[in-house]
């Protein structure tokens, strides 16, 4: 809650003590912007006249709120005594979720307040939901794009090693073709289960089709390595019910980031790889070799 009237703060903390809600006060703005993005709350309370030495009032708070990646998201109830029409308005146009008008009835900001969290969880949800794979449940390609620059910025910046996988089942439109579309599917959901069974801060992404891509944060070559070919064996080692016999087979490229590379080149330098892999006779790992990298570079 933002609001510089001391009052306010009382009020409200004693009549909601018995809800399980967690109340951070703050009397000015910059308290208030602070405690915004250090406490990261569901919801604020924000009141538009906030005291005369203050610089900003609540409208600026709000704007600077909504400009902010960190805080933009949070929904944000109007609370004043205004009653002018136009500062509910301007108070939704800048993005609040709800204007209550001052004295209030503790019960109907209550239900102000559920309906804020309600929405907040949605937009969580589907902003989840956004960045998930339906099929198989991985991180979907958008994700990969953008998780891809931000590990490859933080391998820079500490000097960290960082390996990409990259995979791609073996004659996978055969395999439709013969066992039927919904089976494909099957083995889709099941090659996605192999390839999140490894470290909890491997990335495991759908890139597309029956392609995946794995990040490996602070995995050097050797590692990577190990890690492909756990996947690549435990593939070839799984039965398939109703499918006596049937041997599901993937390629694997990788690569390994250097100052050099950024990401699309990383992805370049490992879809090179599993290239070679396919063209080598399938179902193996292949590594990104330095020479076709520095041609990339060149
Ligand atoms: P290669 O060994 O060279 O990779 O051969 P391939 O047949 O796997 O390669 P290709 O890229 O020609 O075929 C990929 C197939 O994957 C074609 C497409 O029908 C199938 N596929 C892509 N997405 C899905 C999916 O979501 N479900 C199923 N069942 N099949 C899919
Ligand atoms: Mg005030
Ligand atoms: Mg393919
Ligand atoms: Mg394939």
């Amino acid at each position: 809650m933002i609001d510089d009237s001391e009052l306010i703060h009382r009020l409200l903390k004693v009549r909601l003590q018995y809800e399980r809600i967690d109340i951070r006060c703050a009397r000015d703005s910059k308290n208030g912007l602070e405690c915004s993005r250090s406490f990261e709350p569901d919801v604020i309370l924000l009141d538009i006249e906030m005291g005369p030495t203050d610089p900003m009032d609540g409208f600026a708070i709000l704007s600077e709120l909504k400009s902010d990646p960190a805080t933009r998201d949070i929904p944000v109830i109007f609370i004043s005594a205004s009653t002018e029409t136009m500062d509910r308005v301007r108070a939704l146009e800048l993005g609040a979720i709800d204007f209550v008008c001052k004295p209030f009835e503790v019960v109907e900001l209550k239900a102000r307040i559920r309906s804020a969290l309600r929405v907040r969880s949605l937009v969580r949800m589907l902003s989840q939901k956004a960045k998930i794979d339906g099929l198989t449940g991985l991180w979907n390609r958008s994700y990969f794009d953008s998780k891809m620059e931000e590990e490859i910025c933080s391998a820079g910046r500490h000097g960290r090693p960082l390996s990409l996988i990259m995979c791609d089942l073996d004659r996978f439109k055969d395999l439709n073709d013969r066992h039927g579309h919904p089976f494909g599917d099957l083995v889709l959901e099941r090659f996605a289960q192999l390839l999140s069974s490894g470290r909890t801060s491997d990335i495991a992404c759908r890139y597309g089709g029956e392609e995946f891509a794995i990040i490996l944060p602070d995995t050097d070559r050797k590692q990577a390595l190990q890690a492909a070919e756990r996947i690549r064996y435990a593939l070839e080692q799984e039965t398939w019910p109703g499918h006596d016999g049937l041997v599901v087979t993937g390629s694997f490229g990788l690569s390994q980031y250097h100052v050099d590379l950024d990401s699309v080149k990383m992805v370049t330098c490992a879809d090179q790889a599993l290239y070679r892999a396919k063209e080598l006779g399938r179902n193996r790992v292949e590594f990104s070799q330095r020479i076709e990298t520095e041609k990339l570079v060149a």
